[in-house]
């Protein structure tokens, strides 16, 4: 990926060379990225043309620059242009593909990716297709690049319980085994509406994986909690603000994903130097780094534990950082204890202490 042409959120002074060999060494898993908006522009541009969708520009470096991040409405405009290109199985299968070989050459070996359900079930688009679309590209990822790919399906706080309720029996009905979590996202509204949803999905064995916190304050991060189970939660930044519910998450070893460049281009964040991410590994809470909406964002994970390095935080930091994502993973025992022992291996090859990997 070229990280050369990172945008505004991410320039700034060059990672030292021992940091950037080590952030590459580790190996990395990805909790909190969303499908749709990890699509690589060459890939958008490619579904344009198949689909003839005009909202896209017709080259590929003026797509580029549109592509990036500017506000939030841009955001929005740009992020339902791209899902309006993925109509047919073949278009899920060639996202996934791009989206699994950027992760891949990230040195990522696991990744929980957030689908957006709803945005295709609302536009026609049976869960069967995208279901089996993604599965294709997940085998091929699999075998080719050694990388796990599971799935969290979501649907947007903010379109009502009609839409959750579409999402989970799509889920129920459809989904392959490798869909571990069901997820909300959108805007942040209130969520004990979705209590029942989040219900029926648990009771079907998936993990309650809810975006919470991330601009409507800690009393989401506790309705999350409460009313739909959350075991994990996406974002969560604004919990730093209540000192109870830091020290409800901290004892429960909930695990808060975050994402410091998307906080920064969203202004859930002012400032980088502003990000709570030192303050929330001080508290003591199991927080795992990730990319959120990688191209839209101009980011990377690999660039997000450099923004992370530029928050404060050392080798030994980022390395914990990289086991905190291992143990809030929905991966099997085995692979898990693989993974903590390979990047211990990698830190002592650092002349990092890979204490707290355990
Ligand atoms: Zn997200």
């Amino acid at each position: 990926m070229d990280t050369d042409s990172a945008p505004a959120a991410a320039h700034s002074a060059a990672t030292p060379p021992d940091v950037e060999a080590l952030i590459r060494d580790l190996p990395k898993v990805e909790l909190h990225v969303h499908l749709e908006g990890s699509m690589p522009a060459d890939t958008l541009f490619e579904l344009a043309r198949r689909h003839g969708v005009r909202e896209v520009p017709e080259s590929l470096d003026e797509l580029r620059d549109w592509y990036l991040f500017t506000d939030f409405p841009h955001f929005v405009e740009v992020y339902l242009a791209s899902v309006a290109t993925l109509r047919e199985e073949q278009d899920f299968a060639l996202l996934t593909a791009a989206v699994a070989g950027n992760l891949a050459a990230q040195n990522v070996r696991y990744a929980e990716l957030h689908v957006s359900l709803y945005a295709h079930l609302m536009r026609g688009v049976p869960a069967r297709v995208v279901f089996d679309g993604i599965e294709e590209a997940r085998r091929v990822a699999e075998s080719e690049h050694g990388l796990q790919l599971r799935w969290i399906p979501d649907f947007p706080a903010d379109f009502g319980l009609e839409s959750a309720e579409a999402t989970v029996e799509a889920v129920l009905r459809d989904a392959p085994p490798s869909v571990v979590g069901f997820g909300v996202g959108g805007v942040e509204t209130p969520l004990e509406q979705y209590a029942g949803v989040f219900g029926r999905a648990r009771a079907a064995g998936l993990a309650s994986l809810p975006h919470a916190g991330e601009h409507g304050g800690p009393e989401r991060v506790r309705e999350a909690l409460d009313a739909l189970g959350a075991e994990r939660i996406g974002h969560g930044i604004d919990a730093m603000r209540d000192e109870a519910l830091v020290a409800r998450l901290a004892e429960g070893r909930i695990p808060v994903d975050v994402s410091p460049t998307s906080n920064l281009c969203t202004r859930a964040v002012a400032r980088l130097e502003e990000h709570p991410l030192p303050r929330m590994l001080e508290a003591g809470l199991l927080v795992t780094l990730n990319s959120d909406d990688p191209t839209m964002f101009g980011t990377d994970l690999l660039n997000e534990y450099r923004t992370a390095h530029r928050l404060g935080l050392g080798a030994a930091d980022l390395v914990r950082l990289a086991a905190n994502g291992v143990h809030a993973a929905y991966l099997g025992a085995a692979r898990r204890h693989a993974l903590l022992a390979e990047i211990a291996e990698v830190a002592a090859r650092h002349g990092v202490d890979p204490a707290g990997t355990a």
